[in-house]
């Protein structure tokens, strides 16, 4: 059984229940989904739905569209815009009757040989209508894979769609591709929309990573809206009779007026030997004993890769109004970036150094 069966099995009965009833989710001829799919690209469902209908009226099989006129298709096509998609339709339908006597290929390879079918089109076309186990990776799969899995990979970065169309890969239920890659689609426009998704609607909601970690808003993160600048954060803890050594962070940067944890901010990620050497200017006599996974925070324009480590102390820290011990009963009253809750929470592993 798939590590993700958790996936399908609550995936497919929502979908099954709350899908919209499109005429060609009720088909499996390629030539009627092929149609939806490259209308889709172009306009919403309300409105490509009457484009759609109007295709398979003049045209109801792949035969009937290859041996229109151009002018005709580019007519019907009137108001969808890129009219270079309408003519990639049309070649792509002579194509078919050419090349495979009418009928589409059941092959993601060949289907992707066809005028204007790429990656995308070719999956959904393959899943959907020969059963065939490829992903689908659209705007809304990206949406919910990375909020689901917390994927912070940039998704239109190379290595963001490389990413996302393995982990789409490793999801996917072999069993039944189209309704699977359908399902998530769906959840993506319906469900976990780009602005105040209905996760109390959500059948994944308790899985979701993103949800978890209150980093829904962040997510999906894009590079070419916002660079992305990463930090490396090493907050301390110092622990003692009195409780826990906090200080309150400063303007202009984020997390204004929060408490957090003593803070080293470095350029690089450091390790206890590296660590040991900022601490010697930052705090003399404090030597790390215990560490925390490195742990990423993504937020709208930075990353921040945190480790909290353990320390203990020889001499008592400079103590100002900022920084102080807060007695133990009072550290969750103290108002903490989500970052530094996890750790207070015990909710990231250590391990000694
Ligand atoms: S819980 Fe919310 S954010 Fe997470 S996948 Fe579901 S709708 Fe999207």
């Amino acid at each position: 059984m798939s590590r993700y069966s958790w996936l399908s099995e609550r995936l497919l009965p929502w979908y099954r229940e709350h899908r919209r009833e499109l005429p060609w989710r009720r088909t499996t001829n390629p030539y009627p989904i092929w149609l939806s799919e490259v209308i889709l690209q172009q306009t919403r469902v309300d409105q490509g739905l009457a484009y759609w209908q109007r295709f398979m009226e003049h045209y109801p099989s792949v035969t009937d569209l290859a041996a229109a006129k151009e002018d005709e298709v580019l007519k019907l096509w009137q108001g969808l815009g890129y009219y270079s998609r309408a003519r990639n339709l049309l070649t792509a339908a002579r194509q078919v009757v050419e090349r495979h006597g009418g009928h589409f290929p059941a092959d993601h390879n060949a289907l992707l040989q066809l005028k204007g079918v790429g990656d995308y089109t070719a999956a959904a076309i393959a899943s959907i209508a020969f059963g065939i186990p490829e992903p689908v990776v659209d705007g809304n799969v990206y949406r919910v894979l990375a909020r689901l899995l917390l994927i912070s990979t940039p998704i239109d970065s190379t290595a963001g769609k490389r990413e996302f169309r393995e982990r789409a890969a490793e999801l996917l239920d072999a069993q039944a591709p189209g309704d699977h890659n359908q399902a998530l689609m769906e959840l993506g426009a319906t469900v976990c929309t780009p602005r105040k998704p209905l996760c109390h609607q959500c059948p994944l909601a308790d899985k979701c990573l993103a949800r978890a970690h209150d980093a829904i808003d962040r997510l999906p993160v894009k590079v070419g809206k916002t660079k992305v600048r990463i930090r490396h954060f090493n907050y301390l803890h110092i622990e003692g009779p009195q409780g826990l050594v906090m200080e309150r962070r400063g303007p202009g940067d984020i997390w204004e007026g929060l408490h957090q944890l003593p803070l080293v901010e470095s350029t690089k990620a450091l390790g206890s030997k590296g660590l040991l050497n900022s601490l010697r200017t930052f705090l003399p006599g404090a030597v790390p004993t215990a560490r925390s996974e490195r742990v990423v925070h993504v937020l709208s324009h930075q990353r921040i890769q945190a480790v909290f480590w353990r320390v203990s102390i020889a001499l008592e820290p400079e103590f100002s109004s900022d920084r102080q011990w807060v007695p133990k009963d009072r550290i969750h009253s103290v108002a903490v970036p989500r970052l530094v809750e996890r750790w207070l929470n015990g909710e990231l592993p250590e391990k000694r150094v």
